[in-house]
């Protein structure tokens, strides 16, 4: 039985996102999306709203479920007895990321491996901050999200875009 986490920010999901969940799943007996809920980034949606939007992007895939977790990715991972962590790659610059990322936590902890999934062409060029951006300029989203987070996002700014990482003079 292969358990494989795909960690991220996912603020918010993407359609990008939901693509890799689902092939990832597809190739293992069970994957966990796992939420950070402490990102280095500035965050629009606050944790539980990451979670619940993940969720309900992925909801009815047997073998897939969406955590929020915290700390190391390598410490969560064998918590939960995962083997493989699953990331996303769009372009060089997300490999050059990705392989540093994958060496520190190798080091860390050598019995896990990273499975990168080559992103699907029409997401090459989606990112969450592209989509936020978007729809705080009140662009359209729809296609690159899906619907329940192109309406929290378009929610989130017609109040000001008030999240988290938004300071609240801003949004006065
Ligand atoms: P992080 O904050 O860890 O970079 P993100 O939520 O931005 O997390 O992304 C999680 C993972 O999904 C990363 O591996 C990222 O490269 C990948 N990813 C993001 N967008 C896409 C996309 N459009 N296609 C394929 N992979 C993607």
């Amino acid at each position: 039985m292969i358990l494989a986490v795909y960690p991220g920010s996912f603020d918010p999901v993407t359609c990008g996102h939901v693509d890799i969940a689902l092939r990832a799943a597809a190739i293992f007996d069970r994957l966990i999306l796992a939420v950070y809920d402490a990102p280095a980034k500035n965050v629009l949606f606050t944790t539980d709203e990451r979670v619940a939007m993940a969720r309900k992007a992925v909801e009815g895939v047997a073998n897939l479920e969406v955590r929020k977790y915290s700390g190391l990715t390598v410490r969560y991972c064998r918590e939960v007895g995962a083997q493989v962590i699953v990331r996303g790659l769009r372009a060089v610059s997300d490999f050059e990321i990705e392989i540093q990322m994958s060496t520190l936590n190798r080091k860390m902890a050598p019995e896990l491996d990273v499975v990168c999934l080559m992103s699907s062409e029409q997401h090459s060029f989606l990112s969450s901050s592209v989509v936020k951006e978007i729809a705080r300029l009140g662009g359209p989203i729809d296609g690159l999200v899906p619907p329940h987070v192109a309406e929290a996002l378009r929610e989130k700014y017609r109040r000001g875009g008030d999240g988290p990482g938004i300071p609240r003079y801003l949004s006065s």
